[in-house]
């Protein structure tokens, strides 16, 4: 029995294979430069135990507070899907016994979730490229982190994106900072909206993240953070800054910068684009110095960030950018039952032949013009055509379909070399 069709669950998307195209060249492109920067891949679990992101994000948090996917397990532990990739690294790190005095500079990618409203950019399953380097203090590695991100977009021929960075200081000074700012933002009470005043209490920073155009002048008259910096935090964000200018990576102090992790300090930074209207932030990150002996750890600074793989990849379609593509490059025709019942046999020798390149093979059988017409929707630039004359003779012919060039019948040993000869 049918009933009504089953439906995909809001928020989570499929990657179908016209846009997979995109994505592959994302992650091929990440996954080399990663390697030519000396950092090491890894992979860690989708699922935690919701402790670890209530201890590391920050329970008054937008995360903690309302987009976490939490159950109890069959066994009644509550368990979380991971809404951010970074907590879960320094949770492996931790768990594998990788603090002691060593350094690790590590990258992985795929999934998180968050009880988001979807739209355009927003998903409630998202994937991430995240890198964290784990035992440096910088700000050396964070000028790295910027750099290998800055490398990342050149070599995806990505242009319109712009870096801005912060410091938040160490957990002393932000705490001082953090008294200016409520006893700012007391001061001027009746602008604020309710968020504003639900986070004015327990998390005050991020209203300086707000998205709320009526608090523009608000937060644009604010105290800046960067100006109540620590000696210490002040000189390695103006050692950080000398790296950036010295390699030549524009970007832009904001001093409203403050991310929506609670775990940060000193070195934030993010990429933002003015290509993809709201949703502008596609990559973010940050030193979370105190993150690791916060979760029980061997105190060890680090630093990471985390890219949004779907806002990159709608970035690539939307500026234009050409990736390789996945259409074959030659379709095998098989019209009549001897090219069908030779064919397979004979694809498989040539794609030996062949290695590199795309050889579909038409199945199912079919009128000659209707595979013909399969053959060139399919984009291959040439067809490898078997019917039954030709199977009688052992031949093929070989036409191309994206030339006015005339078609070339060859014995089967010889396909593969004219096709490698036709194709260049
Ligand atoms: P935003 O300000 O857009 O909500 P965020 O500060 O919550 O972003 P991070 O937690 O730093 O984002 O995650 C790193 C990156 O992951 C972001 O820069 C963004 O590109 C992407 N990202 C975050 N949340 C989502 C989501 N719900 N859907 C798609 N991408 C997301
Ligand atoms: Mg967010």
């Amino acid at each position: 029995m049918s009933g009504q069709p089953v439906q995909a669950v809001r928020g989570m998307n499929d990657v179908l294979a016209e846009d997979m195209p995109y994505w592959r060249f994302l992650e091929d492109t990440a996954r080399e430069l990663f390697s030519a920067y000396g950092y090491q891949e890894v992979r860690v679990p989708m699922v935690e135990h919701t402790e670890l992101f209530k201890r590391s994000i920050g329970e008054l948090t937008d995360i903690v507070e309302k987009e976490m996917y939490t159950f109890d397990d069959r066994g009644g532990e509550s368990l979380t899907l991971r809404p951010e990739i970074t907590a879960v690294l320094v949770r492996a790190a931790i768990s594998n016994g990788l603090l002691h005095n060593q350094k690790h500079r590590i990258w992985t990618w795929g999934p998180a979730f968050r009880y988001e409203r979807p739209q355009k950019g927003r998903y409630r399953q998202f994937h991430q490229i995240d890198c964290e380097a784990i035992g440096y203090e910088g700000p050396d590695v964070d000028a790295e982190m910027i750099l290998l991100s800055a490398r990342l977009w050149r070599a995806l021929g990505i242009g319109r994106v712009a870096l801005q960075i912060n410091s938040l200081g160490t957990p002393e000074s932000r705490r001082d900072y953090r008294a200016l700012l409520v006893g700012y933002l007391e001061s001027r009470r009746a602008e604020l909206d309710e968020d504003s005043l639900r986070r004015l209490g327990g998390n005050p920073l991020r209203i300086l993240d707000s998205k709320n155009p009526a608090l523009r002048a608000v937060i644009d008259e604010a105290p800046q953070i960067t100006e109540h910096l620590d000696p210490a935090s002040r000189d390695h964000f103006d050692r950080l800054r000398a790296h950036l200018d010295a390699c030549r990576v524009p970007y832009v102090v904001n001093p409203r910068l403050v991310r929506g992790l609670d775990y940060y300090t000193r070195t934030v930074f993010e990429w933002t684009t003015d290509a993809l209207g709201a949703q502008d932030a596609v990559c973010s990150g940050g030193r979370y110095d105190g993150l690791i002996a916060q979760l029980g750890g061997q105190p060890t600074p680090a630093i990471g960030w985390a890219l949004g793989m779907e806002r990159v990849t709608e970035l690539l379609r939307e500026t234009g950018v050409a990736v390789p593509g996945v259409t074959p490059r030659v379709y095998v025709v098989l019209s009549g039952e001897r090219a069908e019942h030779a064919g397979l046999a004979l694809a498989e020798g040539w794609r030996d032949e062949l290695a590199g390149v795309r050889v579909a093979v038409h199945l199912g059988g079919g009128s000659f013009k209707s595979q013909l017409k399969r053959a060139d929707k399919s984009g291959a630039e040439l067809a490898v055509i078997i019917g039954d004359d030709e199977a009688a003779r052992g031949t093929a012919a070989i036409k191309p379909l994206r030339s006015e060039r005339q078609q070339e019948e060859c014995a089967w040993p010889a396909v593969p070399a004219r096709v490698r000869a036709m194709l260049s």
